[in-house]
């Protein structure tokens, strides 16, 4: 067998041996929270469509549009041939909602952050993060070279304490975490954070993945990031700061720079979805009133469209989804990596397109299981 191929089986072995391999599997998603998977359908709570967008039919109307103007790709990299007009009006539409001077529209959210934190920072600056940060924030500060630490959750005095005692040692100073934490649905005490970071001279950035469209910050960090993928309910990241960092980025972050173009259908859909999201502010109220009727139901915490059950175990989180499943709804069990080891969980995630009625069958089903805590 060749070297890499016995490398994989022993390593998909490990895996198999602790409950962690996984596959994809084809899933048919529908207009509203419904999906089908293998012939049978389900109501899903494990999707980023917070507010139904990736199927409105303005959304797909204007992707339609620019997909039989400009074509299905968009060529080359933006600096070369791939900026094509629909880019001018997106990042001007985000920097009116992120309060800046510029926005920059980048691939994805992945990409974004593995981009941009190595643009900003190098080995002689220090990075400071939230434990619980997203991993391709993680990526981003390992290939930016920067000495990094990592802040207990949403611990403002361990953050003062880091920056009391390491920030004179180095040049620049990152401070990064998210507005809504992926996988806990809790949010950051932004606007402590950015008084600190001002205190000791030090730039904030956030990712706004999970709150933008559904829950406005309390603050404006220096540099805002996020993606089109979860509540506009398509596809790009974006980063939104001033005239100057964002020239910056134009000019050295790599992501940016040697990556094609988003198609600009996707860059059409985005700028639609944004539009929509404030003409019916009533979408985020109802996504977020429907994650509370369930945490209320079961006497869990609520901050945002994410609502958590933490199971520990991973099995017991993997056999609470599959119970689940025969409930007829979809919620993935979330295990390691993604969360720390003895935190796996379900996670919940609540849609403008779910009805009262889906959810209180859902808070049944979990109390029928023996789920609820
Ligand atoms: C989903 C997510 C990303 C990645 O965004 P994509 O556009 O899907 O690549 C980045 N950060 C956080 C916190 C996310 O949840």
């Amino acid at each position: 067998m060749p070297p890499l191929d016995n490398k994989a089986e022993k390593r998909l072995k490990e895996l198999e041996n602790l409950g962690r391999r996984r596959a994809f599997e084809p899933i048919a998603r529908e207009d509203g929270a419904l999906l089908t998977m293998k012939g049978k359908r389900y109501i899903s709570f494990s999707c980023n469509d917070y507010l139904g967008l990736s199927h409105h039919p303005e959304v797909v109307k204007a992707a339609e549009s620019a997909l039989h103007t400009y074509g299905v790709g968009a060529g080359a990299s933006r600096l070369v041939t791939g900026s094509h007009p629909l880019y001018t009006e997106l990042e001007a539409l985000m920097a009116k909602e992120k309060g800046t001077e510029a926005a920059c529209v980048i691939g994805s959210g992945y990409l974004a952050n593995i981009s941009l934190i190595p643009a900003l920072m190098g080995k002689d600056d220090l990075i400071l993060a939230d434990r619980l940060v997203h991993a391709c924030i993680v990526d981003g500060i390992r290939l930016s070279g920067a000495a990094f630490f990592r802040f207990g959750h949403n611990d403002l005095a361990q953050l003062e304490k880091q920056l009391k005692e390491k920030r004179a040692l180095y040049r620049e100073c990152l401070i990064l975490t998210e507005t809504v934490f992926s996988m806990d649905g809790d949010l950051a005490p932004v606007k402590a954070m950015k008084e600190l970071a001002e205190q000791y001279d030090a730039t904030l950035m956030t990712d706004d993945a999970h709150g933008f469209g559904i829950i406005e910050p309390e603050a404006r960090a220096h540099i805002q990031m996020g993606t089109f993928s979860k509540a506009a309910g398509g596809y790009g990241g974006y980063v939104c700061a001033s005239r100057k960092l964002i020239d910056y980025f134009t000019n050295t972050a790599r992501g940016l720079i040697f990556s094609t173009a988003l198609p600009p259908s996707l860059v059409a859909a985005a700028a639609a979805s944004v539009r929509l999201m404030r003409k019916h502010p009533g979408l985020a109220r109802q996504a977020l009133s429907n994650a509370r009727l369930f945490a209320k139901e079961l006497g869990l915490m609520q901050y945002s469209a994410i609502v958590p059950l933490m199971l520990g175990e991973d099995a017991r989180a993997t056999q609470a989804a599959e119970a689940l499943l025969k409930h007829g709804f979809l919620v993935r069990a979330i295990r390691p990596p993604a969360v720390p080891e003895g935190t796996a969980r379900l996670r919940f995630t609540f849609s403008a397109q779910h009805r009262e009625e889906d959810i209180l069958r859902l808070t049944q089903a979990i109390k029928d299981e023996g789920l609820a805590a």
